[in-house]
C-alpha cells in the first residue's frame, strides 16, 4: 500500500485514518467516513482499486467535480473516466465492462438508470467497492438533499457483497444514521473526524445595512489586504454582491466578484485571480464554494445568515486551511430567519419543510447564544467540547454586560400564556408594543390587561429576548406546518407560577448586540404598579387553572 501511495501520488504516508479506511474497505466492510473538506477522503476510495487491479465505482453529484476528478487521476497515470454525460457514455461504459478503469465516476441518476446487464458485466471484469461521495446528499434531513442519492439503495441488491463507502464532510447525527439507514450498510466501520477548526477565531453581530456599517466592513478588510491575507465575504444575495464590491472599489480595495447569474467564463477569471492572489478579496454568493483550496484566507465575512449551520461550518472553514490563525465574523439581522418561506418550495416532502426551518432555527440559535460559539458548534455536529470556553470567539473573550430582565421576561412569558402559547412571536411583541392591528384586533388581543405594556422597547429588542429565553430553556420553539410557534416550557412555567406580588425572582441576562443601545443598565417599564396586579392577575388565573 504504501510503495502505491508513493509511486501513484507521491505522498510518503497515509494520514492515520485513511489508513484505516482503506484496510476496512480491502476486509470489505461497509465504511461511513466524515472527514472535514481537505482532509483527504478521496484517496480512501482511489487507493483499493490500485492494491487490488479491480474497478472502483464512484457516485458523485457534480459532473464538474468528476471531470476535475478524472483528469488529476489521469495525470497521475490513474484510469478514469466518467458516465453521466451522455455524448461519451456509450464508449465509457464498453471499455467499464471490459474492465479497463481503476475508477469510473457516475452522477447518481446514472448509476441507477444503467442496466442490470452492464453491472453483471463489471462485476465479472472485477470491482472492489461502490463509493458515494458528498454522502449527505442522501439525506432529507441534511442541507443538499437530492433525490436520486435517495435511490442508490436499489444498487445494494445488484451488487451484493460488495464495500459501500460512504463520505461527507458534514453531517449531524441524524444525517449520519439516514446515510447508514439509505445505504442499508451492515454494520459499518464509521469513522468521524473532529470538526474543531482550532485556528479559526468565531464571532457574530446583528447589524444593519447601510453606509455606516458598510465603513466598518471597509476598514476591517483593508487592515487584512495591508498585511496580504485574503477575505472571502458571502452574501445572501446578488445585490448585496454588487453593493459591497461598489463600496470596495470606491475605497480602492480592488474585489472579484462570483454568483450564480454570472456567465461561466467570467466565474472562471473571478476564481483564477482570487486563487493567484491578484485579487484578495472576493465577495460572493455560496455559488462560489466547492473546490476553493486556497490556503491564505485569514477572514470569512457572511453579510447576512446563512440558511443552515452545516453551509456555515462549510464557508467559514474556508478560511484559515494554512492552519493559521483567521477569523469568520457573521453578520445578521432578524429578517435573515423569516426566509423559510423563500427556501421552503411547494415540492418540497413535509420532512424536508421541517429540515430547513430546524436548520434555520439552529442557524438563529447560533447567533443568539451568550455561550460559546465553537462549543454550540461542535455540540451541533455531535461532538463533546474540551472545556466551557474555548478561547477563541466573541462570546469567550469579552465578557457582556448583564442585567436582571425578570419584568421583561415576565411580561413575555404572561403575553404568551395569555394566547395560550399557540401563535409566533410577532403577534405576541405586537400585543406587548400595544400594536391595534386587525390581526390583533380581530382576536381581541387589545383588550388583554398586558396590551401596551411593553412598548418602552422596540419589536427587535423583545424578539432578542425571546431568543434568550429560548436559549435559557424558559420558552421552546416548535414547528408547525412551515410556521414557528413559541410556547412556555416546564422552566417558565415555573418562572411565571413563582411569581409573587411584589418580589419577582431575578432573571440575569446578557446585553446581546441586538439589545445594546436599549435600556442597558436598567429596566424602562415604567409601570410598576400593573406590573404588580399583572402578577397577582396570573396568580389568580394559574391557581383557577390547577
Ligand atoms: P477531501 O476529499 O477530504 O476534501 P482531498 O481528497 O481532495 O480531500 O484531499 C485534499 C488534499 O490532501 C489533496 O491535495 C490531496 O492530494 C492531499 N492528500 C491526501 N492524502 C494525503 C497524504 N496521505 N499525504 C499528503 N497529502 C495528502
Ligand atoms: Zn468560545
Amino acid at each position: 500500500m504504501e510503495a502505491i501511495l508513493k509511486s501513484y501520488f507521491g505522498f510518503s504516508a497515509f494520514r492515520p485514518y485513511q489508513k484505516e479506511v482503506i484496510q476496512g474497505i480491502l476486509r470489505g466492510k461497509d465504511c461511513l467516513v466524515v472527514k472535514g473538506t481537505g482532509s483527504g477522503k478521496s484517496l480512501c476510495y482511489q487507493l483499493p482499486p490500485l492494491v487490488v487491479g479491480k474497478t472502483g465505482i464512484v457516485v458523485s453529484p457534480l459532473i464538474s467535480l468528476m471531470q476535475d476528478q478524472v483528469m488529476a487521476l489521469k495525470q497521475r497515470g490513474i484510469k478514469s473516466e466518467y458516465l453521466g454525460s451522455t455524448q461519451t457514455d456509450y464508449t465509457v461504459q464498453h471499455k467499464a465492462e471490459r474492465g479497463q478503469y481503476n475508477i469510473l465516476f457516475m452522477t447518481p441518476e446514472k448509476a441507477c438508470s444503467v442496466s442490470t446487464s452492464f453491472w453483471s458485466k463489471l462485476k465479472t471484469a472485477g470491482i472492489c467497492l461502490f463509493a458515494v461521495d458528498e454522502a449527505h446528499c442522501i439525506s432529507e434531513w441534511g442541507h443538499d438533499f437530492r433525490v436520486e442519492y435517495k435511490q442508490l439503495d436499489k444498487l445494494r441488491d445488484v451488487l451484493p457483497g460488495l464495500p459501500f463507502v460512504a463520505l461527507t464532510a458534514t453531517a449531524t447525527e441524524k444525517v449520519r444514521n439516514d446515510i447508514i439507514n439509505s445505504l442499508k450498510m451492515k454494520d459499518p466501520q464509521v469513522t468521524i473526524g473532529s470538526f474543531d477548526r482550532t485556528n479559526l477565531f468565531y464571532g457574530v453581530k446583528s447589524f444593519d445595512r447601510g453606509p455606516l456599517f458598510m465603513n466598518k466592513l471597509v476598514l476591517d478588510i483593508s487592515k487584512y489586504v495591508a498585511s496580504g491575507g485574503s477575505t472571502i465575504i458571502y452574501c445572501t444575495t446578488i445585490k448585496d454582491v454588487e453593493q459591497i464590491s461598489k463600496a470596495l472599489e470606491e475605497a480602492g480595495i480592488s474585489a472579484g466578484i462570483y454568483h450564480g447569474l454570472m456567465d461561466k467564463t467570467s466565474r472562471a477569471e473571478s476564481h483564477r485571480l482570487f486563487i493567484r492572489d491578484e485579487v484578495q478579496v472576493m465577495v460572493a454568493t455560496v455559488a462560489f464554494g466547492m473546490g476553493i483550496d486556497k490556503p491564505n484566507v485569514r477572514q470569512v465575512i457572511h453579510y447576512g445568515c446563512p440558511k443552515s449551520l452545516e453551509s456555515y461550518y462549510q464557508e467559514s472553514g474556508r478560511g484559515g486551511r494554512d492552519g493559521i490563525a483567521s477569523v469568520c465574523w457573521l453578520y445578521y439581522t432578524r429578517s435573515d430567519f423569516a426566509k423559510a418561506d423563500f427556501y421552503c418550495g411547494e415540492s418540497l416532502t413535509e420532512n424536508q419543510r421541517t429540515a430547513i426551518m430546524e436548520s434555520l432555527m439552529a442557524a438563529q440559535q447560533y447567533c443568539s447564544i451568550a455561550t460559546c460559539r465553537r462549543n454550540f458548534l461542535l455540540s451541533y455536529f455531535g461532538e463533546k467540547s474540551q472545556s466551557e470556553k474555548c478561547g477563541n470567539c466573541d462570546n469567550c473573550i469579552d465578557s457582556k454586560k448583564e442585567r436582571d430582565m425578570s419584568k421583561e421576561a415576565f411580561l413575555l412569558l404572561a403575553c404568551i400564556q395569555s394566547c395560550w402559547g399557540t401563535w409566533g412571536l410577532n403577534i405576541y411583541v405586537d400585543i406587548l408594543r400595544g400594536s391595534r392591528a386587525k390581526k390583533i384586533r380581530n382576536a381581541q388581543f387589545d383588550m388583554l390587561p398586558l396590551h401596551g405594556l411593553g412598548k418602552e422597547y422596540s419589536s427587535n429588542w423583545w424578539k432578542a429576548l425571546a431568543s434568550q429565553l429560548i436559549s435559557n430553556g424558559y420558552l421552546t420553539e416548535n414547528i408547525r406546518d412551515v410556521y414557528r410557534t413559541i410556547s412556555i416550557s416546564a422552566k417558565g412555567k415555573k418562572f411565571l407560577n413563582s411569581v409573587r406580588q411584589d418580589c419577582l425572582p431575578p432573571l440575569i441576562l446578557p446585553v446581546t448586540s441586538e439589545m445594546i443601545g436599549e435600556n442597558e443598565n436598567d429596566s424602562a417599564l415604567s409601570e410598576a404598579g400593573k406590573m404588580e396586579n399583572l402578577a397577582t392577575y396570573f396568580q389568580r388565573r394559574e391557581n383557577e387553572a390547577f
